[in-house]
Formats: C-alpha cells, sequence, structure tokens
C-alpha cells in the first residue's frame, strides 16, 4: 500500500512550490510539454502524487530532472497551479532526499540557517588570514591547495554517496531489471548530458537559454582547469593567464544576464527565485568577476598591498565549494546529468 504524507504540501512549500494544490487534473501542462512523451509523462502525473502525498513515489521517479524549465506548462495551466515551479521545487527536495549529510534540506528550507553558513565560512577565513598574520604568499598559496583539496574532498564526501544514495532510491530499491552492460554502454550518454544538457534544446523557445548555458559550463569548467591545475594566479605564462582573464570574463558576463532575467521577472522560469538560485547565479558571478580582478591586481603588481581583494576572492571560493556546490543548486547539474543516465539504463531491454 502507498504510503501518504498529508503534510507533505507543508514541506513542499519550504522548497518553493506555493499553489500546487489548486491543480484540478486537466492534463492541459502534460500535453504542451515539449519533453514530455508516452514512456515519460510529466508534469501532471508529478503534480498528483505531490496533492496526493505520496512521497515513495515521488522519490523513486527521475521525472523531475527531465524537465528543464521552460515555464509552458506554468503558462498554459488554467488553475495557475505552476506546475513548472513544482518540478523546481520538487528538484530541490529530491536533492535534499539524495543528500546523507541533511545539510541540502536544512539550507533549502531555512535562509537564516544559509545566511549562517555563509557568514562562519567569511568568518573562518578572516580568522585563518589573521593567523597567518596576512601574509599575502601563504594565503595565496593555501588559496590554491585549498581549490586541489575541497574538489576532491566534496567529490568523494558528499557527492559520490549523494549519487550512489539516488541510484539505490530510482533503480535499486525498484528492484528494476537492469543488464549489467548497460551501465558501460550508457556511460557516453551521461558525458553528453553532462556536458552539453542538449536535452534542453528540446524545450520550447530555449534555444538562447540552452546556448547560455552551454558557454557557461564551458567557461565555468576551464576557469576551474586553469585556476586548479595550470596554477592562474601563480603563472607568468601569457597564454594561461590571458586564457584565465578570458573564462573568467565568460563567467562573469553570461551570470549578469542570468542576474537581470531574475530581476525582470519577464520570462516565466524567472519569477518564482528562491534564495538558492540567488545564491547560484549571484556566487558564480562573484567567482568570475573577483577572479578577473584578483589576476589585474597580480599583473599590476597591486596584491602585495591589496591583499583585501585576495581576501574576498578567496571567502566567495570558500562558500561556492562549501556551500553551493556539494549542498545547492550546483548539484542538479550532477543529478539531472545521472538521471538521464539512469532513466537510459531502466530503458534498456532484458534479455529473456
Ligand atoms: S494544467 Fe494545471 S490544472 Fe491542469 S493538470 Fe496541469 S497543473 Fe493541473
Ligand atoms: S517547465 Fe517546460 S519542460 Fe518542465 S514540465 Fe513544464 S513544459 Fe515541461
Amino acid at each position: 500500500m502507498a504510503n501518504i504524507n498529508p503534510d507533505f504540501a507543508i514541506e513542499l512549500k519550504k522548497y518553493g512550490s506555493v499553489n500546487f494544490n489548486a491543480c484540478y487534473n486537466c492534463g492541459t501542462c502534460t500535453a504542451v510539454c515539449s519533453l514530455s512523451t508516452e514512456e515519460d509523462s510529466f508534469p501532471r502525473e508529478m503534480v498528483r502524487y505531490s496533492v496526493l502525498g505520496l512521497e515513495d513515489e515521488i522519490q523513486a521517479s527521475l521525472k523531475p530532472w527531465l524537465c528543464y524549465y521552460c515555464g509552458e506548462c506554468s503558462e498554459s495551466c488554467p488553475r495557475t497551479a505552476n506546475p513548472g515551479e513544482l518540478m523546481m521545487a520538487l528538484r530541490r527536495y529530491l536533492t535534499a532526499k539524495y543528500d546523507w549529510t541533511g545539510l541540502s534540506g536544512l539550507l533549502y528550507k531555512s535562509l537564516p540557517m544559509s545566511i549562517i553558513a555563509f557568514i562562519v565560512t567569511a568568518i573562518a577565513v578572516i580568522y585563518y588570514s589573521f593567523y597567518e598574520s596576512f601574509n599575502v604568499e601563504k594565503i595565496m598559496h593555501f588559496g590554491h591547495l585549498f581549490e586541489m583539496i575541497s574538489i576532491a574532498a566534496v567529490f568523494s564526501i558528499i557527492l559520490v554517496p549523494n549519487i550512489i544514495r539516488m541510484w539505490w532510491m530510482t533503480v535499486l530499491k525498484q528492484k528494476a531489471k537492469v543488464p549489467f552492460t548497460a551501465y558501460f554502454k550508457s556511460i557516453w550518454d551521461l558525458i553528453v548530458h553532462m556536458f552539453t544538457q542538449k536535452r534542453a534544446r528540446d524545450c520550447d523557445d530555449n534555444e538562447f537559454r540552452w546556448l547560455e548555458h552551454l558557454v557557461l559550463v564551458i567557461g565555468y569548467l576551464s576557469l576551474l582547469f586553469t585556476t586548479v591545475v595550470l596554477d592562474w594566479f601563480g603563472t607568468d605564462n601569457l597564454f594561461i593567464i590571458i586564457l584565465g582573464y578570458i573564462e573568467s570574463a565568460i563567467v562573469f558576463i553570461v551570470t549578469v544576464d542570468f542576474v537581470s532575467s531574475r530581476i525582470k521577472q519577464k520570462k516565466e522560469i524567472a519569477k518564482f527565485s528562491q534564495p538558492s538560485d540567488w545564491f547560484f547565479v549571484i556566487w558564480l558571478f562573484l567567482l568570475g568577476f573577483t577572479a578577473f580582478v584578483v589576476r589585474v591586481f597580480i599583473d599590476l603588481n597591486l596584491i602585495e598591498t591589496n591583499l583585501w581583494m585576495y581576501l574576498i576572492h578567496l571567502t566567495v571560493l570558500v562558500q561556492w565549494a562549501l556551500l553551493i556546490v556539494p549542498f545547492g543548486k550546483w548539484t542538479h547539474f550532477l543529478y539531472r546529468s545521472f538521471a538521464m543516465y539512469f532513466d537510459k539504463l531502466l530503458k534498456e531491454p532484458v534479455k529473456a
């Protein structure tokens, strides 16, 4: 028998969906969704599950990740139940369920806790700088080391176990029969989806948004590579220096457009921003912008006398790496890619 949570609406409200109970099950949203198929039909089914409080079914479903939030369904809903925003709220809810630490749920549901976490990390950076007597060389060396250690630690301690939990909830627990070879055969799809998010192109009126995302992903990942592996702040190599300038400029220019779109609220998808959405775009902007300015300060020999600039960048970096990447909206990039992979596995035919 299905488990019903009568308080699910209250729970989901904390993740950002408020009006889905107005749904009268007409099916218009599913009919207009260009990503919904006979095999993977949404968002109406997810709205029904949410109205009924069928948490187990929601946790087992990959459908919230198959939605790319074009907003078409919300614009067409005769009851303004906002199914597009519900799908977004379900993604936040699922992120919290996959996360073994429980911190994603805590930060998604509580703005004061998020603010406290940001303040604590900022204080930790200032305390460390004080401990090092504001020595520029030592602090910048630490910053570079921190990037490498935090990437390895966040992936191995938080993100990999969370993806295993997602796999358990959506594939193993459902007792789905997946041929062992399918795990290898579908790896290429996982990589392609991860780096291109190509399914978003099929979302109505979404070509430009998809392109912007693609440019941002390439800019962000290559900036990460340039700072961590090529040591952008420490190098004298002109090619690497220019490369880092271009990458960081791409990151902050694209994110300016994202922020302005959320402020203007013209598009359906920008109308209901949650704090986690703001943190994501603003911190990504700050990451690119402060990295750019730090390198300008290094090139003008100003960094020795203006350590404060590097400390701002380091604070943004620490908050990004320890809060937004493991527990915030950044994880959607990873979970969505794995959802595509698991969905493909579940559709692989089993030999009789
Ligand atoms: S269009 Fe609106 S009312 Fe109709 S099923 Fe979808 S959410 Fe419900
Ligand atoms: S937001 Fe777009 S992709 Fe998502 S369910 Fe609605 S119509 Fe489909």
